[in-house]
């Protein structure tokens, strides 16, 4: 079986002011910047780019931005374009967050248009898919995966998907508190990797790193990645302290996916 380098992202949402974000990548990049044991990637939010990149230069930490636009210019006032964060150091891109999806209103067509204009600038991209909670009560937890993950990816090449990452995050499970259960995660995780065999193949499928999002914290992680097919986390809360974040990455580190 194919053995995927662990993953894991920290992503700051609307946190971290002034310079707690630039003390925050520097815990970061100094614990686990020289190692390549893991792909580590934060995404602090706009304003805090580029002082974060600065930081994570010359690192094995990526930064990524939490959003951005797939027109490469023009008029969209509020926007920014994917050659502006690659110009500040941004090389990957979170799409189809769900609170992009629910709360900003952002549709299928509008993340696999991001999607793919961030892979075809070059950037790597953390594709998240996940169902709602009455989704899961009506036992649609795989078909809403599987809608994301094709959507998502159409017109993606299999070349591109090396540098898709997937995060599987339950919308009910994400700032909640609440965590799958490490067999559900594993579940649903195994029917996303069929998606891709049928969208790919067996060896594109195998090879795509798969994270689990919601809820993870140090208690919680190691048992998470242990699973045959979750190859890391997205983590939100726990991505705001260090310590919790470190440990998370230790987790990751010691349950080689996949192995
Ligand atoms: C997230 O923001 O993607 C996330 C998973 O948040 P949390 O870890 O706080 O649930």
């Amino acid at each position: 079986m194919a053995i995927r380098k662990p993953h894991v992202g920290g992503n700051w949402k609307m946190n971290l002011h002034g310079n707690e974000a630039a003390a925050l990548a520097q815990a970061v990049v100094d614990a686990v910047g020289g190692s390549d044991a893991v792909d580590v990637t934060i995404c602090p939010a706009f304003p805090y780019l580029s002082q974060v990149a600065q930081i994570a230069a010359g690192s094995h930490v990526k930064v990524g931005a939490q959003d951005a636009y797939h027109e490469a210019n023009g008029a969209f006032t509020g926007e920014v374009s994917l050659s502006m964060l690659q110009d500040i150091g941004v090389e990957v891109l979170l799409t189809g967050h769900s609170e992009r999806r629910h709360v900003i209103g952002e549709t299928d067509v509008l993340v696999n248009a991001k999607t793919r204009a961030a892979l075809d600038a070059g950037l790597d991209v953390i594709l998240c898919v996940g169902e709602k909670e009455e989704q899961r009560d009506a036992g649609q937890t795989d078909a809403v995966n599987a809608a994301q993950t094709y959507y998502g990816l159409a017109g993606v090449s299999a070349d591109q998907m090396a540098r898709v990452t997937i995060a599987y995050e339950p919308v009910w499970a994400i700032g909640t508190g609440k965590t799958a259960t490490p067999a559900d995660a594993q579940n649903a995780h195994a029917a996303i990797r069929k998606v891709l065999s049928e969208m790919y193949d067996n060896n594109i499928a195998q090879a795509t790193r798969l994270q689990y999002g919601g809820s993870v914290k140090p208690a919680n992680a190691a048992e998470l990645f242990g699973q045959t097919d979750i190859d890391g986390g997205l983590i939100g809360g726990a991505a705001l302290k260090a310590d919790d974040f470190l440990a998370i990455v230790d987790a990751a580190v010691g349950t080689p996916a996949g192995a």
